[in-house]
């Protein structure tokens, strides 16, 4: 039985890995969950499984659910996450939280020995040159749990990796794939929001309209993979049937398709290296799609392709600030702040006023990443 712990479990990935989970409950058992705020979702949650270490962010949320559930514990914030992410008794940690919030739950997962399945790229983006160090120093997995990743990771197996030649990240394109640069400047959080694909979280929605979700994947790819950034190329790929592929020096391309189901990579990271039935997972009927498309990204239309491999390419405190800015530029774009152009136009700013740092220590990435926010917040006058 492996026991998991689930940052995030009341977003679209950890709502997915509890279906997972309960699917396969003579393998898996969450013994310990987070939520941010969604209280309501969370008791929704516990009333299905019965799980013993529940963290939450507000310290008043951690008191109504002490009173309400006496035999459970709970914990809260920030070192309540990093405790239920380091109990005894957990086999690995699921980080489905968003945003730079789920770094120092995996540094402290990974330093107590937990594998890792990590969906929270966030993490490698701004991080990666601590992370996979500690991973090799504790001897722990690190899983990825995003589709492409997934993707590269399945078509890895087996393989040498000097004898890889490139890895192809697909993307979507998003919600605006086919709009000019004109039509960008107008477009609403509304249509934002409508992702042609997938269903998920709204912040990795408005990046995948953005592109930068692609660029932080870009990042996430180079640390995974340890490839340089000459070697990760994105492609265009507006069925997401092909998750991702790998060519290799002999030229030929080894590649993952299915149907886009994200329980499918958040399964296998928790199965890997066996392979499970996917309970209510749609086939895949190459007859019935018929047709598979390919182009390659317009970085004239849309800015943060460039950016991301700049910020990949400068590596140090670099990506952090990209991250920081977007982070905090989506978020005012969500709440109808800014307009959509603006979030490119801001992180960029952002990192042309940073004073670069060639290899920051956690302190310094917090630092770092409250700078850029704040820098964000000023530019428009919401500090
Ligand atoms: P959601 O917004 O749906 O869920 C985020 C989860 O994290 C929620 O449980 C939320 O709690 C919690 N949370 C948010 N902020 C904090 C914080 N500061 N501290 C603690 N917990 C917090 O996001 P997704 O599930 O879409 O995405 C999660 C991660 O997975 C992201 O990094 C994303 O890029 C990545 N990912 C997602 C995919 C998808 O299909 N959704 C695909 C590939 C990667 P609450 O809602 O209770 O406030
Ligand atoms: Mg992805």
């Amino acid at each position: 039985m492996k026991k998991i712990c689930v940052l995030g479990v009341t977003g679209s990935i950890g709502t997915q890995t509890v279906d997972v989970v309960r699917n396969h409950s003579d393998e898996f058992e969450i013994v310990a969950m987070s939520a941010g705020h969604n209280i309501k979702l969370l008791e929704d949650i516990m009333k299905d499984i019965a799980v013993q270490h529940i963290c939450v962010q507000e310290q008043r949320d951690k008191e109504y659910l002490e009173k309400k559930y006496p035999h459970q514990c709970f914990y809260s914030g920030t070192e309540g996450l990093v405790q239920i992410a380091t109990l005894e008794n957990v086999d690995i940690v699921l980080n489905a939280i968003v945003g730079f919030a789920g770094l120092l739950p995996t540094i402290k997962a990974i330093q107590s020995h937990k594998d890792i399945a990590l969906a929270n790229k966030e993490t490698l983006v701004v991080a990666g040159h601590l992370i996979i160090p500690l991973v090799k120093e504790y001897g722990v997995k690190l899983l990825p749990v995003d589709s492409e990743h997934s993707a590269i990771f399945q078509s890895l197996n087996g393989e040498h990796h000097q004898d890889i030649s490139k890895i192809i990240l697909t993307a979507s394109g998003g919600s605006f794939r086919d709009k000019t640069r004109e039509e960008l400047k107008n477009v609403t959080v509304e249509q934002a929001l409508k992702h042609p694909n997938w269903s998920m979280g709204a912040k990795i929605t408005i990046d995948s309209a953005t592109l930068f979700n692609k660029g932080l994947e870009v990042m996430e790819a180079k640390w995974l993979f340890d490839v340089d950034y000459d070697d990760i190329e994105v492609l265009i790929h507006p069925e997401s049937i092909i998750h991702s592929m790998v060519e290799y020096q002999d030229t030929s391309v080894i590649a993952q398709l299915g149907t886009p189901d994200m329980r499918l990579p958040i399964q296998y990271a928790l199965t890997y290296p066996r392979r499970f039935p996917l309970i209510n997972g749609k086939k895949l009927s190459l007859s019935d799609v018929k047709t598979l498309h390919f182009y390659t990204p317009d970085t004239n239309r849309f800015k943060a392709l460039d950016l991301a491999y700049k910020a990949g390419r400068l590596g140090g405190s670099m990506p952090c600030v990209l991250n920081g800015a977007n982070e905090q530029a989506n978020s005012l774009f969500l709440n109808h702040k800014i307009q959509f152009l603006d979030i490119e136009r801001l992180v960029e700013e952002t990192m042309n006023a940073h004073q670069w740092i060639e290899n920051p220590t956690l302190e310094q990435l917090v630092e770092i990443d409250q700078w850029a926010r704040y820098y964000v917040l000023n530019r428009v006058g919401e500090d």
